[in-house]
């Protein structure tokens, strides 16, 4: 009834434009789901999760930017207190972009807690103002407060930077290094208090354990690891790589998908006893 009055011509364009529509459909239905990022890429991380149990190879790339888990959240609650500037001084700064250690001119500031000793954060005198250096003092401190008490303690100092490099720890020394615009950007993605959490792993267990006999009978028995950045430096990320995924496990179970869990019971057994007992024990401290 439609086509009624409609001459040949109309019919043609009417035919390509119905061929036109199952083209596009055809096309949208193909892509929309890769492009989405949604079924397909949850049938990737499947299949991703069975070749990695048929063949023993980590779970993930990393344990902190390749994952979606926030193992600590935001919203957690902390001990933290107060943050107070305390003086512009000398301190030794390493990593810093100029490639000298000794910064003359370093913000000093300090924050306590509801329970533990205080702890000092140092931002590099390129910060340029006590308020610019506060800032990035301030995105800091909560996290601090949200670490386990033992840990915390470890502690003797965080250093800040203007930049964008990597955190990393001095385990000997006792601190680890935080570059602002790598702050902000682990913030943007929910990683900033991990980021903390795996810093403050060197430096509260490295020395005594990521070495030892123990954990390296463990990681022997294991033989797989859990990341492959801790399969990279096994002596130096497998402890902090493991630990916030055991961590995680004892504190907020719910935060993990099953999956990970009974990849963790099945693969890395020895090492998810080593670093329970290890917080358990330290818990108590
Ligand atoms: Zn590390």
């Amino acid at each position: 009834m439609i086509y009624k009055n409609n001459t040949l011509k109309h019919w043609g364009q009417t035919i390509r434009a119905v061929l036109l529509f199952v083209v596009l459909i055809g096309v949208s239905c193909k892509e929309a789901p890769k492009n989405g990022g949604t079924v397909a890429a949850k049938e990737a991380l499947k299949v991703a999760d069975q070749e990695s149990e048929q063949t023993g190879t980590p779970l993930y790339r990393t344990s902190i930017t390749a994952t979606d888990i926030d193992f600590i959240r935001a919203s957690d609650t902390d001990a933290f207190k107060s943050l107070a500037y305390v003086e512009q001084g000398a301190r030794e700064m390493p990593g810093s972009e100029s490639g000298e250690l000794m910064d003359p001119g370093t913000f000093v500031f300090q924050v306590n807690f509801k329970e533990g000793k205080d702890i000092e954060i140092w931002a590099h005198s390129a910060f340029g103002t006590i308020n610019a250096a506060k800032v990035y003092a301030d995105k800091l401190g909560g996290r601090l407060g949200k670490l386990p008490l033992y840990m915390r303690n470890k502690l003797s100092h965080v250093v800040l930077h203007k930049g964008d490099s990597n955190a990393f720890a001095e385990d000997a020394g006792g601190f680890f290094v935080l570059y602002s615009e790598n702050m902000d950007e682990r913030i943007s993605t929910n990683d900033l208090e991990e980021t903390v959490f795996h810093e403050a792993v060197h430096v509260a267990f490295d020395l005594a354990h990521a070495k030892s006999k123990e954990w390296k009978e463990a990681q022997k028995n294991d033989g797989v690891f859990i990341t492959e950045y801790a399969q990279s430096r096994p002596e130096k990320e497998d402890l902090a790589e493991s630990a916030i995924f055991v961590y995680t496990k004892l504190t907020h179970p719910g935060r993990l998908d099953d999956k990970v869990v009974q990849w963790m019971e099945t693969n890395i057994p020895n090492r998810l006893v080593y670093i329970e007992d290890l917080f358990e024990k330290t818990n108590k401290k």
